[in-house]
């Protein structure tokens, strides 16, 4: 089994904000998709899927797409949007046709597309100033639009806690 290049996937993420023209939080998802839809005919959309797919990645020659669970909260679709994205970006399917999520957490493909989704939500050059002590986790779910449970992972990693002031 291959390890996963969540350097990579952490770069990739990064380029996608900036050539998207992102400018701060909320990172916008729908303007994100915009962009990939000009540059590369990238679809997305929300679907009744059953509760424990959170969504999926479609890659043939006509059609490349994304559809995202149309039950889940919206921060849940956000991530997965981001997500699948973080697939589409990694070029993954070309070595699995097509991405279904359910509760594959532990390939080398679903860290790195974990990985992505997370920069691209809660992008480390916006956080850091935004990392002053105490921390309110709330705060900060809200102004990126996130779970309080993805941000308070996101503070845990290692690369982020080293600018909280
Ligand atoms: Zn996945």
């Amino acid at each position: 089994m291959e390890t996963a290049s969540i350097g990579r996937a952490r770069e990739l993420a990064r380029k996608l904000l900036k050539d998207s023209g992102c400018k701060g939080t909320p990172v916008m998802l729908k303007d994100i998709i915009s962009y990939l839809k000009n540059e590369s005919g990238l679809e997305c959309a929300p679907l009744e899927l059953s509760d424990a797919t959170s969504g999926f990645l479609v890659e043939d020659e006509d059609v490349s797409g994304i559809a995202y669970n149309s039950g889940h909260h919206v921060h849940r679709q956000r991530f997965s949007v981001a997500h699948e994205i973080g697939h589409f970006m990694l070029s993954h399917n070309n070595q699995r046709k097509n991405d279904i999520d359910r509760d594959e957490t532990n390939s080398a493909h679903e860290k790195e597309a974990n990985a992505f989704a997370t920069e691209l939500l809660m992008p480390l050059e916006f956080l850091k100033k935004d990392l002053k002590m105490p921390i309110d986790i709330d705060e900060l779910a809200k102004k990126y639009w996130v779970s309080k449970d993805a941000m308070s992972w996101r503070i845990q990693d290692p690369t982020v806690l080293k600018y909280v002031k």
